[in-house]
């Protein structure tokens, strides 16, 4: 390794360690910014949050999904899970995100407060989100394929992805997201309806139809990347989930760092 690449390798470790939540880094990086006073700073650029929609149209939304949620997740008995769930996990977001985040199933913390991502791996996600991506946790969407915990966190099994996926279908139907973001292989694979592996989906855009179809409507792109807790486990690749939430960034047309 070159003295360049040994530099770009370590601008690249830096600045995925900022992008989940370091406060500090040992050295201070020159950016191209920095170097370059003419250039216009990132945060001038216009960052739209949101999908821009009238009241009426979000509180539909809102009340399309409370429906949902209440009227049929809470008593949901359509699968095993439903026998050693504390809480039924619905999801948490605004109704006119523009980006949403699926992942495989609630774990322990989840189960016992009823809102996703909330243990180590959803404060990791918390910290991609707003350190990474310069957004609120508020202006996302949250859920998952299934909506009551696995006990042990193991991955849900494929009859349990199979009934309940339809309320994860209805979810993504009513927020109708600009770009999905697919966190590990259970999600990815049952968005895409394929058997490869993260490592092999991750770092390429893919198409969800809602319909079902090709052939009916317009694809939501989607981004398939490691899940947090996986990153907990190996931080080493933190560094490609960065990359790949960068490539949404840039589909989503926010300030990308580096760029
Ligand atoms: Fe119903 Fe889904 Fe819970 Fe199974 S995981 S009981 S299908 S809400």
């Amino acid at each position: 390794m070159d003295t360049a690449q040994l530099a770009q390798a370590l601008k690249d470790r830096f600045e995925a360690d900022r992008f989940f939540g370091a406060d500090a880094l040992p050295v201070r990086i020159p950016t191209a910014q920095s170097q370059t006073a003419a250039r216009p700073a990132q945060s001038s650029q216009p960052v739209v949050r949101l999908q821009q929609l009238d009241e009426t149209k979000i509180n539909d939304r809102v009340e399309r999904l409370r429906v949902i949620d209440n009227d049929e997740v809470k008593g949901c008995t359509k699968c095993g899970l439903h026998q050693t769930r504390d809480k039924t996990v619905f999801g948490v977001g605004h109704a006119a995100a523009r980006l949403m985040f699926v992942g495989e199933g609630p774990g322990r913390d989840e189960n016992a407060s009823g809102e996703p991502f909330v243990g180590k791996a959803g404060q990791l996600l918390t910290k991609m989100i707003e350190a990474g991506m310069g957004l609120k946790r508020e202006d996302v969407y949250i859920c998952n394929i299934v909506k009551c915990w696995p006990p042990d966190n193991r991955n849900p099994a494929p009859d349990e992805v199979h009934a309940c996926k339809n309320y994860l279908l209805r979810q993504i139907e009513i927020i109708n997201p600009d770009v999905i973001v697919a966190l590990g292989a259970p999600a990815a694979q049952t968005l895409l309806g394929t058997s490869d592996g993260i490592g092999r989906l991750r770092s390429n855009w893919h198409d969800f139809y809602a319909s079902g179809s090709r052939l009916v409507g317009a694809p939501i792109p989607v981004m398939p990347t490691y899940h947090p807790a996986y990153l907990l486990r190996s931080p080493d690749e933190k560094k490609k989930s960065w990359a790949d939430l960068k490539m949404v960034m840039a589909k989503l047309g926010l300030p990308v760092p580096g760029r």
